[in-house]
């Protein structure tokens, strides 16, 4: 049995998901903010954050979220912990919808649930010292003594790569780094069985982020830990991810393993995501088929008036005249008669499976999502 395998068992027995459920599934998720104008403060319109996401995370996987600045990833993530309430949709987590729960059991929902931000520091009261910062919510919630949770912060500063000293010490003493294994542990401390990781390496020097990292991935196998892990980064989501969901104007664009993502992507939006990522190793683009670049242009547009049909069209070097106006619906290879399994896409005209190098070019004909669903 495989590492990976043993942390699914662990993490499934933890959330106690029978096998083949998710842990978390999102669901037609809207998070659209009023725009107020006038004396009385009319509602003139939405800005459309996050417009009809869905997607599931099984135990003990890491799920990818990326994009660009703005296309929602972060917001979807404070909306899954409840941060923000969503406008529509559902987030079901351990098999409930955190929608139908009341205050006090939401409270209790959110233990399982903890978020670690881009930036500890701001999460950090900095006039605190780590020590206290550590056991506090344990203290708060009822889960441990204030001797009980001394000691177990002691526990949890080594297991995150820090020694018992940096418990008397202020977030203003601390470098980026520890700062984010500070973060990460408090995370920990009321033993979540999911974390959303927004941006968490983002804000870090590179040597450090493999660190971070690397200590996710122990962290992960060791307690059965399922993550959703938000990132702008292609590199961070690409190295720690298990399957990615692309997101572009507050849209699901493309949902796929991170291997069937970077050797195929079906998306033109992710294709144009992964040529601006830098390739780590020289020969890799090669190595990948030596793809040509596409060509985009433009801004992305407001999310006030998103375009219509496909959000994407405005920028995309294939539109057509259909995608002007149907918005595309996610769909996978397998439901269009492709040999694609579970690699979803929301594209009336997707790139070819496997196509030969610097092809660039959407497929057509028969196979084509648009023209057979
Ligand atoms: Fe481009 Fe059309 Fe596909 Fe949208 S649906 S990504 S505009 S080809």
């Amino acid at each position: 049995m495989s590492a990976t395998d043993v942390t699914v068992r662990t993490a499934r027995e933890r959330a106690g998901v029978p096998d083949g459920q998710p842990l978390l599934s999102v669901q037609d998720l809207k998070l659209h903010y009023p725009i107020r104008s006038g004396i009385i403060s009319r509602q003139t319109g939405a800005v459309r954050a996050v417009d009809g996401v869905s997607f599931d995370v099984f135990p003990g996987e890491t799920l990818g979220i990326v994009g660009e600045s703005g296309c929602g990833k972060s917001t979807t993530g404070r909306a899954i912990i409840r941060l923000e309430n969503p406008t529509a949709g559902a987030v079901v987590f351990g098999g409930r919808d955190l929608a139908g729960l009341n205050t006090r059991e939401l409270r209790r929902a959110r233990l399982d649930l903890q978020m670690v931000f881009q930036d500890p520091y701001s999460s950090l009261n900095p006039q605190k010292r780590i020590g206290d910062l550590l056991a506090e919510p344990l203290v708060a919630h009822g889960r441990a003594s204030r001797k009980d949770a001394r000691e177990r912060v002691t526990e949890m500063l080594e297991r995150v790569g820090l020694s018992a000293q940096f418990k008397g010490r202020y977030p203003h003493e601390l470098s980026g780094g520890q700062r984010q294994r500070v973060g990460i542990a408090r995370a920990l401390m009321l033993d979540p069985t999911l974390l959303v990781l927004d941006e968490p390496v983002s804000a870090l020097d590179v040597s450090i982020q493999a660190q971070v990292l690397n200590l996710l991935r122990d962290l992960q196998a060791e307690l059965g830990l399922t993550y959703v892990f938000i990132s702008h980064g292609l590199g961070a989501v690409r190295y720690i991810s298990d399957r990615i969901v692309v997101m572009y104007l507050g849209k699901v664009m493309e949902v796929a393993t991170t291997a069937e993502l970077f050797a195929g992507p079906r998306h033109p939006y992710t294709e144009i995501l992964l040529d601006a990522y830098p390739a780590p190793n020289p020969h890799l683009r090669a190595t990948q088929g030596g793809r040509e670049r596409i060509v985009v242009e433009g801004d992305v547009p407001n999310a006030a008036a998103p375009p219509s049909g496909c959000v994407f069209h405005t920028r995309c070097p294939f539109a057509q005249d259909k995608c002007r106006t149907e918005e595309p619906r996610l769909t996978t290879d397998a439901q269009t008669g492709g040999q694609g399994g579970e690699h979803a896409f929301a594209c009336h005209f997707p790139l070819e499976v496997g196509r030969p190098a610097s092809s660039g070019t959407p497929s057509s004909g028969p196979t084509a999502a648009g023209e057979s669903a």
